[in-house]
Protein backbone atom coordinates (compact mmCIF):
# COMPACT_ATOMS: atom_id res chain seq x y z
CA UNK A 1 0.00 0.00 0.00
CA UNK A 2 0.72 3.44 -0.89
CA UNK A 3 -0.30 6.75 -0.25
CA UNK A 4 1.31 10.26 -1.03
CA UNK A 5 1.01 13.22 -2.73
CA UNK A 6 0.10 14.25 -6.19
CA UNK A 7 3.31 15.43 -8.39
CA UNK A 8 2.26 19.05 -9.17
CA UNK A 9 4.09 22.04 -8.58
CA UNK A 10 0.39 23.94 -7.73
CA UNK A 11 -0.70 22.96 -4.46
CA UNK A 12 -4.57 22.55 -5.51
CA UNK A 13 -4.90 21.87 -9.25
CA UNK A 14 -8.14 20.24 -9.44
CA UNK A 15 -9.84 23.34 -8.74
CA UNK A 16 -8.10 24.87 -11.79
CA UNK A 17 -8.65 22.05 -13.77
CA UNK A 18 -11.64 21.96 -13.46
CA UNK A 19 -12.73 25.23 -13.91
CA UNK A 20 -10.17 26.62 -16.80
CA UNK A 21 -8.59 23.57 -18.46
CA UNK A 22 -11.33 22.72 -20.87
CA UNK A 23 -14.57 25.12 -21.25
CA UNK A 24 -16.31 22.46 -21.91
CA UNK A 25 -17.55 19.60 -18.78
CA UNK A 26 -18.88 17.08 -21.86
CA UNK A 27 -15.21 16.06 -23.17
CA UNK A 28 -14.37 13.94 -20.19
CA UNK A 29 -15.64 11.31 -21.79
CA UNK A 30 -13.64 11.83 -25.21
CA UNK A 31 -10.64 12.01 -22.95
CA UNK A 32 -10.91 9.02 -20.91
CA UNK A 33 -12.28 6.83 -24.06
CA UNK A 34 -9.24 8.68 -26.23
CA UNK A 35 -6.43 6.60 -23.25
CA UNK A 36 -8.64 3.87 -23.59
CA UNK A 37 -8.33 3.36 -27.27
CA UNK A 38 -4.58 4.79 -26.58
CA UNK A 39 -3.84 1.87 -24.04
CA UNK A 40 -5.51 -0.79 -26.48
CA UNK A 41 -3.41 0.64 -29.73
CA UNK A 42 -0.38 0.50 -27.23
CA UNK A 43 -1.27 -3.44 -26.90
CA UNK A 44 -1.67 -4.11 -30.16
CA UNK A 45 1.64 -2.08 -31.33
CA UNK A 46 3.37 -4.05 -28.58
CA UNK A 47 1.98 -7.41 -29.69
CA UNK A 48 2.71 -6.87 -33.66
CA UNK A 49 6.70 -6.26 -32.57
CA UNK A 50 6.79 -9.23 -30.58
CA UNK A 51 7.12 -7.10 -26.88
CA UNK A 52 4.33 -8.38 -25.26
CA UNK A 53 3.61 -11.67 -25.59
CA UNK A 54 -0.15 -12.05 -24.85
CA UNK A 55 -2.74 -12.28 -27.23
CA UNK A 56 -4.46 -9.12 -28.69
CA UNK A 57 -7.52 -10.83 -29.36
CA UNK A 58 -10.81 -8.60 -30.33
CA UNK A 59 -10.61 -5.93 -27.53
CA UNK A 60 -13.51 -3.61 -27.14
CA UNK A 61 -13.84 -0.51 -24.85
CA UNK A 62 -17.37 -0.32 -22.56
CA UNK A 63 -19.24 2.68 -21.41
CA UNK A 64 -21.40 1.70 -18.42
CA UNK A 65 -23.48 3.92 -16.24
CA UNK A 66 -24.60 2.89 -13.02
CA UNK A 67 -27.53 5.57 -11.87
CA UNK A 68 -28.11 4.27 -8.82
CA UNK A 69 -25.03 4.26 -7.24
CA UNK A 70 -24.52 7.76 -9.38
CA UNK A 71 -21.39 6.17 -11.11
CA UNK A 72 -20.06 6.14 -14.68
CA UNK A 73 -17.63 3.16 -15.61
CA UNK A 74 -15.19 3.04 -18.69
CA UNK A 75 -13.33 -0.45 -19.27
CA UNK A 76 -11.08 -1.30 -21.33
CA UNK A 77 -8.66 -4.31 -22.34
CA UNK A 78 -5.81 -2.65 -23.39
CA UNK A 79 -1.95 -2.82 -22.01
CA UNK A 80 -2.94 -1.69 -18.32
CA UNK A 81 -0.81 -0.23 -16.18
CA UNK A 82 1.38 -1.95 -12.88
CA UNK A 83 1.39 0.16 -10.00
CA UNK A 84 4.86 1.83 -10.58
CA UNK A 85 3.07 3.27 -14.05
CA UNK A 86 0.28 4.10 -12.13
CA UNK A 87 2.53 6.27 -10.09
CA UNK A 88 4.67 7.78 -12.88
CA UNK A 89 1.70 8.53 -15.35
CA UNK A 90 -1.42 8.71 -13.50
CA UNK A 91 0.39 10.87 -10.34
CA UNK A 92 2.18 12.97 -12.79
CA UNK A 93 0.58 15.61 -13.82
CA UNK A 94 1.04 16.96 -17.21
CA UNK A 95 3.46 14.37 -18.14
CA UNK A 96 2.23 12.38 -21.12
CA UNK A 97 2.78 8.41 -21.41
CA UNK A 98 1.37 8.62 -24.57
CA UNK A 99 4.04 11.01 -25.97
CA UNK A 100 6.82 9.20 -23.72
CA UNK A 101 5.37 6.01 -25.87
CA UNK A 102 5.87 7.80 -29.47
CA UNK A 103 9.31 8.87 -28.21
CA UNK A 104 10.25 5.21 -27.22
CA UNK A 105 8.77 3.76 -30.71
CA UNK A 106 9.17 6.29 -32.90
CA UNK A 107 9.95 4.77 -36.07
CA UNK A 108 7.98 1.80 -35.55
CA UNK A 109 4.94 3.45 -34.00
CA UNK A 110 4.71 6.70 -35.47
CA UNK A 111 1.24 5.24 -37.43
CA UNK A 112 -0.54 3.33 -34.62
CA UNK A 113 -2.85 5.90 -34.01
CA UNK A 114 -2.33 7.05 -30.43
CA UNK A 115 -4.12 9.79 -29.86
CA UNK A 116 -3.06 11.46 -26.48
CA UNK A 117 -0.35 14.04 -26.36
CA UNK A 118 -0.59 17.00 -23.28
CA UNK A 119 -1.17 14.32 -20.37
CA UNK A 120 -3.80 16.04 -18.75
CA UNK A 121 -6.74 14.33 -20.57
CA UNK A 122 -7.07 11.84 -17.55
CA UNK A 123 -7.57 15.20 -15.26
CA UNK A 124 -10.67 16.14 -17.00
CA UNK A 125 -12.35 13.07 -15.35
CA UNK A 126 -12.45 15.76 -12.32
CA UNK A 127 -14.82 18.48 -14.17
CA UNK A 128 -17.39 15.99 -13.63
CA UNK A 129 -16.72 13.54 -10.47
CA UNK A 130 -16.19 13.90 -6.86
CA UNK A 131 -13.98 10.95 -7.22
CA UNK A 132 -12.21 8.70 -9.36
CA UNK A 133 -10.94 5.18 -9.18
CA UNK A 134 -8.36 3.60 -11.42
CA UNK A 135 -8.40 -0.09 -11.43
CA UNK A 136 -5.58 -1.58 -13.40
CA UNK A 137 -4.02 -4.67 -14.48
CA UNK A 138 -1.25 -4.72 -16.54
CA UNK A 139 -0.31 -7.14 -19.20
CA UNK A 140 2.83 -7.70 -17.40
CA UNK A 141 2.60 -10.60 -15.12
CA UNK A 142 2.11 -8.38 -11.96
CA UNK A 143 -0.94 -7.69 -9.63
CA UNK A 144 -3.60 -5.22 -10.61
CA UNK A 145 -3.26 -1.73 -8.88
CA UNK A 146 -6.55 0.44 -7.39
CA UNK A 147 -6.08 4.08 -7.26
CA UNK A 148 -8.33 6.11 -5.65
CA UNK A 149 -8.73 10.27 -5.45
CA UNK A 150 -11.29 12.22 -4.27
CA UNK A 151 -10.11 15.37 -6.35
CA UNK A 152 -7.48 16.72 -3.61
CA UNK A 153 -4.15 16.77 -4.06
CA UNK A 154 -4.26 13.24 -1.70
CA UNK A 155 -4.46 9.90 -3.54
CA UNK A 156 -4.35 6.22 -2.42
CA UNK A 157 -2.68 2.99 -4.50
CA UNK A 158 -3.38 -0.21 -3.08
CA UNK A 159 -3.55 -3.56 -4.66
CA UNK A 160 -6.44 -4.92 -6.28
CA UNK A 161 -7.67 -8.63 -7.66
CA UNK A 162 -8.65 -7.69 -11.22
CA UNK A 163 -7.17 -10.56 -13.17
CA UNK A 164 -8.61 -9.70 -16.62
CA UNK A 165 -5.89 -7.67 -18.52
CA UNK A 166 -7.15 -4.01 -18.69
CA UNK A 167 -8.28 -0.70 -16.70
CA UNK A 168 -11.22 0.53 -15.55
CA UNK A 169 -12.01 3.95 -14.60
CA UNK A 170 -14.56 4.70 -12.37
CA UNK A 171 -16.39 8.11 -11.98
CA UNK A 172 -18.65 9.01 -8.91
CA UNK A 173 -20.27 11.48 -10.37
CA UNK A 174 -20.43 14.83 -8.81
CA UNK A 175 -23.64 16.45 -7.55
CA UNK A 176 -23.49 19.28 -10.09
CA UNK A 177 -22.90 16.96 -12.75
CA UNK A 178 -25.76 14.30 -12.22
CA UNK A 179 -27.19 15.25 -15.88
CA UNK A 180 -23.93 13.07 -17.23
CA UNK A 181 -25.63 10.05 -15.81
CA UNK A 182 -28.72 9.61 -17.95
CA UNK A 183 -28.57 7.17 -21.11
CA UNK A 184 -29.58 9.91 -23.58
CA UNK A 185 -26.64 12.31 -22.67
CA UNK A 186 -23.83 9.87 -22.69
CA UNK A 187 -25.32 8.49 -26.13
CA UNK A 188 -25.34 12.19 -27.67
CA UNK A 189 -21.77 12.56 -26.16
CA UNK A 190 -20.58 9.37 -27.89
CA UNK A 191 -22.28 9.76 -31.11
CA UNK A 192 -20.35 13.42 -31.08
CA UNK A 193 -17.20 12.65 -30.31
CA UNK A 194 -16.57 8.79 -30.52
CA UNK A 195 -18.43 7.89 -33.42
CA UNK A 196 -15.60 7.20 -35.56
CA UNK A 197 -12.83 5.79 -32.92
CA UNK A 198 -10.56 2.84 -34.21
CA UNK A 199 -11.62 0.37 -31.66
CA UNK A 200 -15.33 -1.03 -30.99
CA UNK A 201 -16.76 0.99 -28.25
CA UNK A 202 -19.76 -0.96 -26.72
CA UNK A 203 -22.66 0.94 -24.70
CA UNK A 204 -25.76 -0.75 -23.39
CA UNK A 205 -27.07 -3.99 -25.41
CA UNK A 206 -29.67 -3.90 -28.04
CA UNK A 207 -31.95 -6.34 -29.60
CA UNK A 208 -31.44 -7.66 -32.72
CA UNK A 209 -33.46 -10.23 -35.05
CA UNK A 210 -31.41 -12.78 -36.79
CA UNK A 211 -32.64 -14.53 -39.54
CA UNK A 212 -32.80 -18.35 -38.95
CA UNK A 213 -33.73 -20.59 -42.09
CA UNK A 214 -35.81 -23.72 -41.54
CA UNK A 215 -35.13 -26.74 -43.41
CA UNK A 216 -31.67 -25.70 -44.86
CA UNK A 217 -30.54 -28.82 -45.62
CA UNK A 218 -34.03 -30.64 -46.05
CA UNK A 219 -36.21 -30.32 -48.49
CA UNK A 220 -39.31 -29.07 -46.39
CA UNK A 221 -42.58 -28.76 -46.66
CA UNK A 222 -42.15 -25.41 -43.97
CA UNK A 223 -40.04 -22.93 -45.86
CA UNK A 224 -41.10 -20.47 -43.66
CA UNK A 225 -38.23 -17.87 -42.35
CA UNK A 226 -37.81 -17.70 -38.25
CA UNK A 227 -36.82 -15.02 -36.70
CA UNK A 228 -34.90 -14.83 -33.45
CA UNK A 229 -34.41 -11.87 -31.02
CA UNK A 230 -30.77 -12.02 -29.73
CA UNK A 231 -29.46 -9.55 -27.11
CA UNK A 232 -25.74 -8.08 -28.44
CA UNK A 233 -23.71 -5.44 -27.94
CA UNK A 234 -24.55 -1.53 -28.37
CA UNK A 235 -22.02 -0.83 -30.57
CA UNK A 236 -21.46 2.98 -30.83
CA UNK A 237 -18.65 3.76 -33.38
CA UNK A 238 -17.90 2.70 -36.65
CA UNK A 239 -13.78 1.78 -36.05
CA UNK A 240 -12.88 1.59 -39.95
CA UNK A 241 -14.70 5.13 -41.63
CA UNK A 242 -14.35 5.54 -45.55
CA UNK A 243 -11.88 8.42 -45.01
CA UNK A 244 -9.26 6.24 -42.94
CA UNK A 245 -8.93 3.84 -46.32
CA UNK A 246 -7.50 4.43 -49.76
CA UNK A 247 -9.12 5.73 -52.32
CA UNK A 248 -8.91 2.63 -54.49
CA UNK A 249 -10.80 0.85 -52.10
CA UNK A 250 -13.90 2.75 -51.92
CA UNK A 251 -16.65 2.74 -54.79
CA UNK A 252 -19.19 5.47 -55.17
CA UNK A 253 -21.27 4.37 -53.33
CA UNK A 254 -19.11 3.55 -50.52
CA UNK A 255 -18.28 7.55 -49.94
CA UNK A 256 -22.47 8.30 -50.66
CA UNK A 257 -23.28 6.04 -47.62
CA UNK A 258 -20.28 7.25 -45.72
CA UNK A 259 -21.75 11.08 -46.38
CA UNK A 260 -24.63 9.51 -44.91
CA UNK A 261 -23.72 8.25 -41.89
CA UNK A 262 -21.86 11.52 -41.51
CA UNK A 263 -25.22 12.94 -41.61
CA UNK A 264 -28.20 10.87 -40.72
CA UNK A 265 -30.09 14.16 -41.41
CA UNK A 266 -29.13 15.39 -44.66
CA UNK A 267 -31.77 13.53 -47.20
CA UNK A 268 -29.75 15.44 -50.49
CA UNK A 269 -27.21 13.01 -51.82
CA UNK A 270 -23.80 15.05 -52.38
CA UNK A 271 -23.21 15.90 -55.95
CA UNK A 272 -19.47 14.66 -56.04
CA UNK A 273 -16.26 13.93 -53.20
CA UNK A 274 -12.92 14.94 -52.82
CA UNK A 275 -10.69 12.06 -51.32
CA UNK A 276 -7.77 13.85 -49.36
CA UNK A 277 -4.79 11.56 -48.55
CA UNK A 278 -1.37 13.29 -47.84
CA UNK A 279 1.07 12.20 -45.52
CA UNK A 280 4.13 14.80 -46.51
CA UNK A 281 5.11 17.35 -44.88
CA UNK A 282 1.93 17.15 -43.04
CA UNK A 283 -0.45 14.48 -42.23
CA UNK A 284 -3.87 14.45 -43.35
CA UNK A 285 -6.65 12.36 -44.38
CA UNK A 286 -10.56 13.36 -45.09
CA UNK A 287 -13.35 13.59 -47.59
CA UNK A 288 -14.74 16.27 -48.67
CA UNK A 289 -18.19 16.26 -50.41
CA UNK A 290 -19.91 19.06 -52.43
CA UNK A 291 -23.27 19.36 -51.43
CA UNK A 292 -26.49 20.15 -53.47
CA UNK A 293 -26.41 23.48 -52.67
CA UNK A 294 -30.05 24.68 -53.19
CA UNK A 295 -31.84 27.52 -53.32
CA UNK A 296 -30.94 28.47 -49.33
CA UNK A 297 -27.52 29.07 -48.87
CA UNK A 298 -27.60 30.41 -45.00
CA UNK A 299 -28.43 26.94 -44.20
CA UNK A 300 -25.23 25.73 -42.72
CA UNK A 301 -25.95 23.01 -40.01
CA UNK A 302 -23.95 20.10 -41.68
CA UNK A 303 -20.47 21.33 -41.38
CA UNK A 304 -17.23 19.99 -42.34
CA UNK A 305 -15.96 17.93 -38.86
CA UNK A 306 -12.37 18.19 -37.24
CA UNK A 307 -10.76 14.93 -36.65
CA UNK A 308 -7.41 14.17 -34.61
CA UNK A 309 -7.06 10.01 -35.22
CA UNK A 310 -9.94 9.70 -35.58
CA UNK A 311 -11.59 11.53 -32.58
CA UNK A 312 -13.69 14.27 -33.12
CA UNK A 313 -12.10 17.61 -32.42
CA UNK A 314 -14.52 20.63 -33.87
CA UNK A 315 -16.70 21.88 -36.46
CA UNK A 316 -15.26 25.26 -36.99
CA UNK A 317 -11.80 24.46 -39.30
CA UNK A 318 -12.23 28.37 -39.65
CA UNK A 319 -8.61 29.21 -40.25
CA UNK A 320 -7.75 25.46 -41.82
CA UNK A 321 -10.02 24.94 -44.59
CA UNK A 322 -10.32 28.17 -47.10
CA UNK A 323 -13.25 30.55 -46.60
CA UNK A 324 -14.50 29.69 -50.12
CA UNK A 325 -15.03 25.88 -49.10
CA UNK A 326 -16.49 26.37 -45.31
CA UNK A 327 -19.64 25.57 -47.57
CA UNK A 328 -18.51 21.99 -48.39
CA UNK A 329 -19.10 18.94 -45.91
CA UNK A 330 -16.87 15.70 -45.10
CA UNK A 331 -14.38 15.07 -42.53
CA UNK A 332 -10.85 16.00 -41.95
CA UNK A 333 -8.54 14.46 -39.70
CA UNK A 334 -4.97 15.68 -39.16
CA UNK A 335 -2.55 15.28 -36.18
CA UNK A 336 -0.71 18.27 -37.29
CA UNK A 337 -3.43 20.93 -37.02
CA UNK A 338 -2.25 22.96 -33.66
CA UNK A 339 -6.01 23.13 -31.57
CA UNK A 340 -4.68 24.51 -27.85
CA UNK A 341 -4.30 27.80 -29.65
CA UNK A 342 -6.17 30.94 -30.69
CA UNK A 343 -7.69 30.95 -33.99
CA UNK A 344 -5.39 33.92 -35.23
CA UNK A 345 -2.00 31.86 -34.57
CA UNK A 346 -3.98 29.25 -36.26
CA UNK A 347 -4.21 31.44 -39.41
CA UNK A 348 -0.57 32.60 -39.03
CA UNK A 349 1.01 28.53 -38.68
CA UNK A 350 3.04 27.60 -41.27
CA UNK A 351 1.57 23.93 -41.61
CA UNK A 352 -1.93 25.18 -41.39
CA UNK A 353 -1.21 27.23 -44.32
CA UNK A 354 0.21 24.63 -46.03
CA UNK A 355 -3.20 22.47 -45.47
CA UNK A 356 -5.55 24.70 -46.59
CA UNK A 357 -3.56 25.67 -49.66
CA UNK A 358 -3.77 21.62 -50.07
CA UNK A 359 -6.82 21.28 -49.72
CA UNK A 360 -7.61 23.85 -52.66
CA UNK A 361 -5.45 22.68 -54.99
CA UNK A 362 -7.08 19.22 -54.58
CA UNK A 363 -10.44 20.95 -54.96
CA UNK A 364 -9.39 22.85 -58.38
CA UNK A 365 -7.42 19.31 -59.32
CA UNK A 366 -11.13 17.69 -58.59
CA UNK A 367 -13.05 20.32 -60.52
CA UNK A 368 -10.44 19.94 -63.56
CA UNK A 369 -10.83 16.40 -64.00
CA UNK A 370 -14.85 15.76 -63.63
CA UNK A 371 -14.60 18.81 -66.26
CA UNK A 372 -12.45 16.83 -68.52
CA UNK A 373 -14.18 13.65 -67.66
CA UNK A 374 -17.53 14.85 -68.46
CA UNK A 375 -18.15 17.93 -69.51
CA UNK A 376 -21.77 17.29 -69.76
CA UNK A 377 -22.20 15.77 -65.86
CA UNK A 378 -20.21 18.79 -65.15
CA UNK A 379 -22.63 21.31 -66.75
CA UNK A 380 -25.63 19.65 -65.05
CA UNK A 381 -24.04 20.43 -62.00
CA UNK A 382 -23.38 24.01 -62.33
CA UNK A 383 -26.22 25.52 -61.00
CA UNK A 384 -25.22 23.73 -57.32
CA UNK A 385 -21.47 24.68 -57.61
CA UNK A 386 -20.94 28.11 -58.82
CA UNK A 387 -21.24 30.21 -55.95
CA UNK A 388 -18.81 28.14 -54.25
CA UNK A 389 -16.52 28.47 -57.27
CA UNK A 390 -17.13 32.24 -58.14
CA UNK A 391 -16.47 32.79 -54.34
CA UNK A 392 -13.11 30.68 -54.63
CA UNK A 393 -12.22 33.02 -57.31
CA UNK A 394 -12.17 35.97 -55.60
CA UNK A 395 -11.39 34.97 -52.19
CA UNK A 396 -8.10 32.64 -53.10
CA UNK A 397 -4.89 33.53 -56.32
CA UNK A 398 -4.20 29.99 -55.86
CA UNK A 399 -8.05 28.76 -57.11
CA UNK A 400 -8.36 31.68 -59.38
CA UNK A 401 -5.72 30.63 -61.34
CA UNK A 402 -6.58 27.20 -61.38
CA UNK A 403 -10.39 27.90 -62.54
CA UNK A 404 -9.70 29.04 -65.97
CA UNK A 405 -9.93 25.68 -66.46
CA UNK A 406 -13.00 24.45 -65.16
CA UNK A 407 -14.99 28.11 -64.65
CA UNK A 408 -18.11 28.30 -67.01
CA UNK A 409 -20.22 30.81 -67.88
CA UNK A 410 -23.80 29.73 -69.12
CA UNK A 411 -25.76 31.90 -71.81
CA UNK A 412 -29.25 32.35 -71.37
CA UNK A 413 -30.09 29.89 -73.57
CA UNK A 414 -28.53 27.16 -71.54
CA UNK A 415 -24.90 26.57 -73.82
CA UNK A 416 -21.71 27.09 -71.76
CA UNK A 417 -18.43 28.68 -72.35
CA UNK A 418 -15.35 28.77 -70.35
CA UNK A 419 -13.70 32.25 -70.89
CA UNK A 420 -11.02 31.21 -73.85
CA UNK A 421 -13.99 29.58 -75.67
CA UNK A 422 -16.18 33.14 -75.03
CA UNK A 423 -13.12 35.11 -76.14
CA UNK A 424 -12.96 33.00 -79.55
CA UNK A 425 -16.41 32.90 -80.47
CA UNK A 426 -17.08 36.14 -79.49
CA UNK A 427 -14.14 37.69 -81.34
CA UNK A 428 -16.04 37.66 -85.22
CA UNK A 429 -19.04 39.53 -84.19
CA UNK A 430 -18.93 41.06 -80.41
CA UNK A 431 -16.32 43.72 -80.38
CA UNK A 432 -16.83 47.46 -79.65
CA UNK A 433 -15.13 50.21 -81.96
CA UNK A 434 -11.38 49.56 -79.90
CA UNK A 435 -11.88 46.33 -80.71
CA UNK A 436 -12.57 45.24 -77.18
CA UNK A 437 -14.55 42.14 -76.88
CA UNK A 438 -17.97 43.00 -75.46
CA UNK A 439 -19.25 40.53 -72.80
CA UNK A 440 -23.25 40.57 -72.55
CA UNK A 441 -24.59 39.48 -69.71
CA UNK A 442 -28.17 39.31 -67.93
CA UNK A 443 -28.65 39.03 -64.40
CA UNK A 444 -32.57 38.41 -64.30
CA UNK A 445 -33.66 36.59 -67.12
CA UNK A 446 -37.32 37.84 -66.57
CA UNK A 447 -36.94 41.44 -66.09
CA UNK A 448 -34.48 41.63 -68.89
CA UNK A 449 -36.04 39.17 -71.29
CA UNK A 450 -36.77 41.87 -73.98
CA UNK A 451 -33.11 43.36 -73.71
CA UNK A 452 -31.90 39.42 -74.10
CA UNK A 453 -34.17 39.23 -77.11
CA UNK A 454 -32.98 42.26 -78.83
CA UNK A 455 -29.68 40.99 -78.47
CA UNK A 456 -30.08 37.85 -79.34
CA UNK A 457 -31.75 38.57 -82.88
CA UNK A 458 -28.64 40.62 -83.32
CA UNK A 459 -27.04 37.36 -83.46
CA UNK A 460 -25.45 38.09 -79.87
CA UNK A 461 -24.51 35.12 -76.99
CA UNK A 462 -25.90 37.19 -74.00
CA UNK A 463 -24.51 35.53 -70.57
CA UNK A 464 -26.91 34.54 -67.75
CA UNK A 465 -25.06 35.65 -64.62
CA UNK A 466 -27.23 35.65 -61.44
CA UNK A 467 -25.04 35.23 -58.40
CA UNK A 468 -25.18 38.15 -55.64
CA UNK A 469 -21.18 38.48 -55.94
CA UNK A 470 -21.40 38.19 -59.93
CA UNK A 471 -20.19 41.82 -60.06
CA UNK A 472 -16.88 41.82 -58.08
CA UNK A 473 -15.93 38.70 -60.27
CA UNK A 474 -16.62 40.86 -63.32
CA UNK A 475 -14.85 43.15 -61.84
CA UNK A 476 -11.69 41.06 -61.45
CA UNK A 477 -11.66 39.47 -64.83
CA UNK A 478 -11.29 42.89 -66.43
CA UNK A 479 -8.58 43.67 -64.67
CA UNK A 480 -6.85 40.63 -65.53
CA UNK A 481 -8.06 40.84 -69.33
CA UNK A 482 -7.24 43.60 -71.10
CA UNK A 483 -9.28 43.14 -74.17
CA UNK A 484 -12.21 42.12 -72.45
CA UNK A 485 -15.40 44.15 -70.66
CA UNK A 486 -18.66 43.22 -69.81
CA UNK A 487 -21.94 44.67 -69.89
CA UNK A 488 -25.10 43.68 -68.75
CA UNK A 489 -27.28 44.02 -71.86
CA UNK A 490 -29.94 46.67 -70.68
CA UNK A 491 -26.50 48.77 -70.59
CA UNK A 492 -25.83 51.44 -73.26
CA UNK A 493 -23.04 49.09 -74.38
CA UNK A 494 -25.79 47.31 -76.86
CA UNK A 495 -25.67 50.04 -79.98
CA UNK A 496 -21.74 50.21 -79.47
CA UNK A 497 -20.99 47.03 -80.78
CA UNK A 498 -20.01 46.63 -84.20
CA UNK A 499 -22.44 44.58 -86.48
CA UNK A 500 -21.62 43.06 -89.38
CA UNK A 501 -24.70 44.34 -91.23
CA UNK A 502 -25.71 47.80 -90.37
CA UNK A 503 -29.33 47.85 -91.38
CA UNK A 504 -31.33 50.34 -89.56
CA UNK A 505 -34.53 50.92 -90.95
CA UNK A 506 -37.32 52.20 -88.56
CA UNK A 507 -41.08 52.84 -89.72
CA UNK A 508 -40.75 56.58 -87.87
CA UNK A 509 -39.37 59.17 -89.25
CA UNK A 510 -36.70 61.37 -87.67
CA UNK A 511 -39.37 64.01 -86.77
CA UNK A 512 -41.68 61.45 -85.17
CA UNK A 513 -38.54 59.56 -83.33
CA UNK A 514 -37.48 63.25 -81.31
CA UNK A 515 -41.25 64.03 -80.45
CA UNK A 516 -41.73 60.75 -78.95
CA UNK A 517 -37.99 61.15 -77.37
CA UNK A 518 -39.70 64.15 -75.53
CA UNK A 519 -42.69 62.43 -74.40
CA UNK A 520 -40.67 59.75 -73.47
CA UNK A 521 -38.12 61.40 -71.44
CA UNK A 522 -40.98 63.46 -69.31
CA UNK A 523 -41.52 60.05 -67.74
CA UNK A 524 -37.97 58.06 -66.87
CA UNK A 525 -35.36 60.34 -65.03
CA UNK A 526 -32.84 61.97 -67.88
CA UNK A 527 -30.12 61.90 -65.11
CA UNK A 528 -29.61 57.87 -64.99
CA UNK A 529 -31.39 56.36 -67.54
CA UNK A 530 -30.98 57.59 -71.72
CA UNK A 531 -33.86 56.89 -73.93
CA UNK A 532 -33.08 55.25 -77.43
CA UNK A 533 -34.93 55.71 -80.60
CA UNK A 534 -32.56 56.23 -83.32
CA UNK A 535 -30.83 52.32 -83.22
CA UNK A 536 -33.59 50.68 -83.10
CA UNK A 537 -34.85 48.32 -86.11
CA UNK A 538 -36.59 45.38 -83.73
CA UNK A 539 -40.04 44.41 -84.37
CA UNK A 540 -39.96 43.45 -80.22
CA UNK A 541 -39.30 46.49 -78.91
CA UNK A 542 -39.97 50.33 -80.42
CA UNK A 543 -37.71 52.12 -78.28
CA UNK A 544 -35.06 51.11 -75.84
CA UNK A 545 -34.11 52.62 -72.12
CA UNK A 546 -30.50 51.76 -70.96
CA UNK A 547 -28.29 52.58 -68.07
CA UNK A 548 -24.95 53.57 -68.22
CA UNK A 549 -23.35 49.96 -67.14
CA UNK A 550 -20.83 51.91 -64.81
CA UNK A 551 -23.47 53.55 -63.22
CA UNK A 552 -25.37 50.55 -62.23
CA UNK A 553 -22.65 48.75 -61.04
CA UNK A 554 -21.25 51.25 -59.08
CA UNK A 555 -24.71 51.57 -57.46
CA UNK A 556 -24.76 47.62 -56.98
CA UNK A 557 -21.60 46.87 -56.24
CA UNK A 558 -22.24 49.93 -52.70
CA UNK A 559 -25.21 47.74 -52.10
CA UNK A 560 -23.51 44.22 -52.18
CA UNK A 561 -20.11 45.62 -50.46
CA UNK A 562 -20.58 45.33 -47.49
CA UNK A 563 -21.94 42.07 -45.22
CA UNK A 564 -22.78 40.17 -48.45
CA UNK A 565 -23.98 36.38 -48.49
CA UNK A 566 -20.86 35.16 -46.36
CA UNK A 567 -20.03 37.94 -44.73
CA UNK A 568 -17.06 39.20 -46.97
CA UNK A 569 -16.13 41.95 -45.19
CA UNK A 570 -13.01 42.99 -47.16
CA UNK A 571 -14.36 42.54 -51.29
CA UNK A 572 -12.15 43.73 -53.52
CA UNK A 573 -11.82 47.53 -53.87
CA UNK A 574 -13.55 49.39 -56.75
P1 LIG B 1 -2.04 11.68 -22.48
O1 LIG B 1 -3.14 10.80 -22.96
O2 LIG B 1 -1.99 12.98 -23.18
O3 LIG B 1 -0.72 10.99 -22.44
P2 LIG B 1 -3.54 11.63 -20.05
O4 LIG B 1 -3.60 12.55 -18.87
O5 LIG B 1 -4.81 11.46 -20.79
O6 LIG B 1 -2.37 12.10 -20.97
O7 LIG B 1 -3.05 10.23 -19.53
C1 LIG B 1 -1.82 10.13 -18.86
C2 LIG B 1 -1.22 8.76 -19.01
O8 LIG B 1 -1.88 7.83 -18.16
C3 LIG B 1 -1.35 8.15 -20.38
O9 LIG B 1 -0.37 8.59 -21.25
C4 LIG B 1 -1.18 6.68 -20.08
O10 LIG B 1 0.17 6.33 -19.93
C5 LIG B 1 -1.85 6.55 -18.73
N1 LIG B 1 -3.23 6.09 -18.88
C6 LIG B 1 -4.35 6.83 -18.79
N2 LIG B 1 -5.44 6.06 -19.01
C7 LIG B 1 -5.01 4.81 -19.25
C8 LIG B 1 -5.65 3.55 -19.55
N3 LIG B 1 -6.97 3.47 -19.67
N4 LIG B 1 -4.86 2.48 -19.73
C9 LIG B 1 -3.52 2.56 -19.61
N5 LIG B 1 -2.87 3.69 -19.35
C10 LIG B 1 -3.59 4.82 -19.15
MG1 LIG C 1 -5.13 11.17 -22.90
Amino acid sequence: MSSGKINVSVENIFPLIKKFLYSDHEIFLRELISNATDATLKLKHLTSIGEANVAYGDPKIEVKIDKENKKIHIIDQGLGMTSEEVEKYINQIAFSGAEEFLEKYKDSAKDSGVIGHFGLGFYSAFMVASKVELITKSFKDEPAAHWTCDGSPEFTLVPHDKTDRGTEIILHIAEDSLDFLEESKINGLLSKYNKFMPIPIKFGTRKEKIEQKKGEFVESENKDDVFTEVEVDNIINNPNPAWTKQPSELKDEDYKSFYRELYPMQFEEPLFNIHLNVDYPFNLTGILYFPKLGADLQIQKDKIQLYQNQVYVTDNVEGIVPEFLTMLKGVIDSPDIPLNVSRSYLQADGNVKKIANYITRKVSDKLKSLFNESREEFEKKWNDIKIVLEYGMLSEDKFYEKAGDFMLYPTTDGKFFTLAELKETLAANQTDKDGKLVILYASNKDAQHSYIDIAKERGYEVLLLDSPIVSHLIQKLEADNENVTFARVDADHLDKLITKEETQISKLSDEEKEKLKVVLETIVPKETYTVQLEAMDSKLTPFMITQPEFMRRMKEMSQSGGGGMFGMGNMPEM
